[in-house]
């Protein structure tokens, strides 16, 4: 079996949008941010009520999931605020020092906050739009426009040969890390068109029995990942000289430095690394 699959992005973080009942006396948990950076306080923990309210009166306020039976709420101020005293909370810098399932809520609120720092203004006709309550809609008074919250989404291919997988790695990637190869989805493009297009151009190998494997929510700064496997099917490598610094087949023994293991890339490497080493493609 080559699919694995969740049937949600978590067992405890759900998402809603805006109207989340408090139970009386409960507090929402609250992810501040200014402009797309989350603020937190210094040991990494979202600050405290009394710490924001010296922010002042946030542009935008709204919730948008219950994790752990608990409301989220997004507060909002603008990028230039000012922010003494709290620190940017990088998702991925935040691995290994918070649960899953609010790494999830973050996920979210961080493509959230994106949607609502590059969405202010109307892209038709420039008035300042506003927060729809009802939906999670950015919308124009004056004609009527309305901005959700964008998504991107990014194929990813693990594309294997005997006891190989091709794997890469592009300039901007950590020292020795090497992945699988991936690239957005162009308007008109299935996911299957991209991939095989994304793979020839940037490894000069042409793949065939592509096969799903999982995805991934990934707020840098709005993808979703679409992991699938492929079969090599022809071609030398020649890497892309824009894209890729290097590029080879590696023996599922002998990998190099793997990407974060909290991305979809790590979890397919390490599945293949293990249909590999099992014989069973
Ligand atoms: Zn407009």
């Amino acid at each position: 079996m080559w699919n694995r699959r969740d049937t949600g992005i978590s067992m405890r973080f759900e998402l809603t949008y805006s109207h989340v009942e408090l139970p009386r006396g409960a507090h929402p948990l609250v992810f501040p941010f200014a402009g797309t950076d989350l603020l937190l306080a210094s040991d990494a923990r979202l600050p405290s009520d009394a710490a924001l309210q010296e922010l002042g009166a946030p542009l935008y306020t709204f919730r948008f999931g219950i994790l752990d039976g608990q409301a989220c709420e997004m507060r909002v101020w603008p990028r230039t605020h000012a922010r003494h005293g709290f620190f940017s909370g990088d998702y991925r810098a935040l691995w290994g020092c918070w649960p899953r399932a609010r790494l999830d809520a973050l996920c979210r609120a961080r493509q959230l906050a994106a949607w609502i720092a590059w969405h202010r203004f109307c892209g038709v006709c420039g008035q300042a739009a506003t927060l729809n309550r009802q939906e999670p809609s950015l919308d124009c008074p004056a004609c009527g426009h309305k901005a959700y919250p964008r998504i991107s989404p990014v194929v990813m291919g693990l594309v294997w040969k005997e006891d190989a997988m091709l794997l890469a790695r592009a300039p901007h990637f950590p020292p020795g890390v090497y992945s699988a190869l991936a690239g957005f989805v162009e308007a008109g493009e299935t996911a299957e068109q991209a991939l095989a297009r994304e793979v020839r151009e940037e490894s000069g190998v042409e793949i065939r029995n592509l096969r799903y494997f999982d995805s991934q929510s990934w707020p840098y700064p709005h993808s979703l990942m679409l992991g699938f496997f492929a079969d090599y099917h022809s071609g030398d490598l020649v890497p892309q000289e824009s894209e890729i610094e290097d590029l080879g087949w590696f023996h599922f023994d002998r990998l190099p430095t793997l990407p974060h293991p909290g991305s979809l890339a790590f979890r397919m490497i390490v599945a293949m690394r293990e249909k590999l080493a099992t014989g069973e493609k």
